[in-house]
C-alpha cells in the first residue's frame, strides 16, 4: 500500500539553509520513498526556550510503501546523519528535525509515534509550507489545513525560497 506522507522540516542550527537543502536531498535520495513536492523555505520564530536562533521551516510530499514506524526509522537515520543530538531541552536548538505530520488518513498512537502530528493544528510555522502544498488536505478529526491556518498567528514567518 503506497501512502502520502507529510514531513515537517525544521533547522535552527549549523547553517539552516544549508541543512534543510540536505535534508531534501537525502529525502530524494532514498528509493524507499519518492520525495513529490517540497515547500518554500520560511523563516520562523522559535518555540521553546527563550534566545535561540530563528528557525527554518519547510513541508515535504512524500509517497511510500514505508510503515509509519520505519518511515521514522529513515528520517531519525537522516537527522543523526546531520549532526542531531538528542541531549538539550526539549525543542531546543536543533540541525535537523524531520517529523511525521501525517500518515495517509491514519491516526496513529504507539509509544515512538503520535499521527497526526500533536502539534500540527497549533503550530504556523508548520500549517504555513503545508498549506502552500495542500490548503484542501483534510486533517483527519482536526478539518482543512486552511482552516486551521486561518486560526494561527503567522506574524514572523517570512518565505525565503521557493
Ligand atoms: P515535537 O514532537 O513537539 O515537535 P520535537 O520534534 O523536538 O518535539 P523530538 O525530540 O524530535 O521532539 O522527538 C521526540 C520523540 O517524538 C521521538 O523520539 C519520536 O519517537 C516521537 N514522536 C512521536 N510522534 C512523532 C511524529 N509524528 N513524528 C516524529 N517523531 C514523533
Ligand atoms: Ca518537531
Ligand atoms: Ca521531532
Amino acid at each position: 500500500m503506497i501512502e502520502t506522507v507529510y514531513i515537517g522540516l525544521g533547522s535552527n542550527l549549523g547553517d539552516p539553509v544549508r541543512q534543510l537543502v540536505q535534508a531534501q536531498a537525502a529525502l530524494a535520495a532514498r528509493d524507499d520513498l519518492d520525495l513529490v513536492r517540497c515547500s518554500s523555505l520560511y523563516r520562523t520564530p522559535p518555540m521553546g526556550p527563550p534566545g535561540q536562533p530563528e528557525y527554518v521551516n519547510a513541508v515535504a510530499m512524500l509517497r511510500t510503501h514505508l510503515a509509519p514506524e520505519a518511515l521514522l526509522d529513515r528520517l531519525q537515520a537522516i537527522e543523526r546523519r546531520q549532526g542531531r543530538v538528542r541531549s538539550g531541552p526539549r525543542w531546543g536548538p536543533r540541525t535537523l528535525d524531520l517529523d511525521v505530520l501525517l500518515y495517509g488518513r491514519h491516526r496513529i498512537h504507539t509509544p515512538r509515534l503520535e499521527v497526526p502530528h500533536p502539534g500540527i493544528a497549533s503550530r504556523a510555522f508548520v500549517l504555513v509550507p503545508l498549506a502552500e502544498l495542500a490548503p484542501e488536505l483534510d486533517v483527519p478529526g482536526l478539518g482543512r489545513v486552511s482552516v486551521l491556518l486561518a486560526r494561527v498567528d503567522t506574524s514572523g514567518i517570512v518565505r525565503i525560497s521557493p
